[in-house]
């Protein structure tokens, strides 16, 4: 089976290849001119739906895509779908960290909880939509502390551990995260792993 990963980011290919092994990935760069969709849903899995069958329509190909972000509890469940753009502009990881901070400045540590998302949509022809969801538990410090990863990482950390997804080796965000969880039900529910 050819599998079209609905993105156009080419590290995130990158990523889910090394997450999906055994199957042949195709990326979107053979159709350049086709336009990506809005992602107006109002859940992770609505927008990665919409990707996923927005591919299928294109291409014709099964097309799995994702949507992720981080929920903070205290927040009722904000940034949410919001969280490329929290503090305005798409992908402005600094502000979008300090917007987050100030929220939550002042709640103590057990009001702090949160959770990363990934939603993941499988488009087939001729099949029902299907979609899943991993999470990956945890609180928000009250500094931004480590380089590593990326967005919301160095406010992050993971339920179990004491440091941040900023601080702790990429192994254990591999392991633990939201992205890695919502591709290892995939390959089970999905793919045929044992
Ligand atoms: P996307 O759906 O993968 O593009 O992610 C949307 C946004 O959610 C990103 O721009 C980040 O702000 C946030 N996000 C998603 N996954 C992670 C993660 O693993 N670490 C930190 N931030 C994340």
């Amino acid at each position: 089976m050819k599998l079209l990963i609905a993105t156009r980011n080419a590290h995130k290919l990158a990523e889910i290849r090394a997450m999906l092994p055994g199957i042949e990935l195709v990326g979107t760069d053979a159709w350049p001119t086709v336009p990506d969709p809005d992602e107006t849903g109002k859940t992770f899995e609505e927008n990665a739906a919409i990707k996923a069958e927005a591919w299928l329509k294109a291409t014709g190909l099964p097309a799995l895509a994702d949507d992720s972000g981080l929920e903070v509890e205290a927040l009722g469940g904000a940034p949410g779908i919001h969280s490329a753009r929290y503090a305005g502009i798409h992908g402005d990881s600094a502000a979008n960290n300090a917007r987050l901070l100030r929220e939550l400045a002042g709640l103590p540590i057990e009001r702090r909880g949160a959770r990363f998302v990934c939603a993941l949509a499988l488009a087939m022809p001729g099949e029902p939509l299907r979609t899943l969801r991993g999470t990956c538990p945890g609180r928000i410090v009250a500094a931004a502390s480590g380089v590593n990863g990326f967005g919301y990482d160095p406010l992050f950390v993971p339920e179990g551990f004491t440091r941040t997804f900023g601080e702790l080796p990429e192994e254990v965000k591999a392991r633990i995260s939201h992205r890695a969880r919502a591709f290892a039900l995939a390959r089970s529910r999905w793919f045929g792993e044992a």
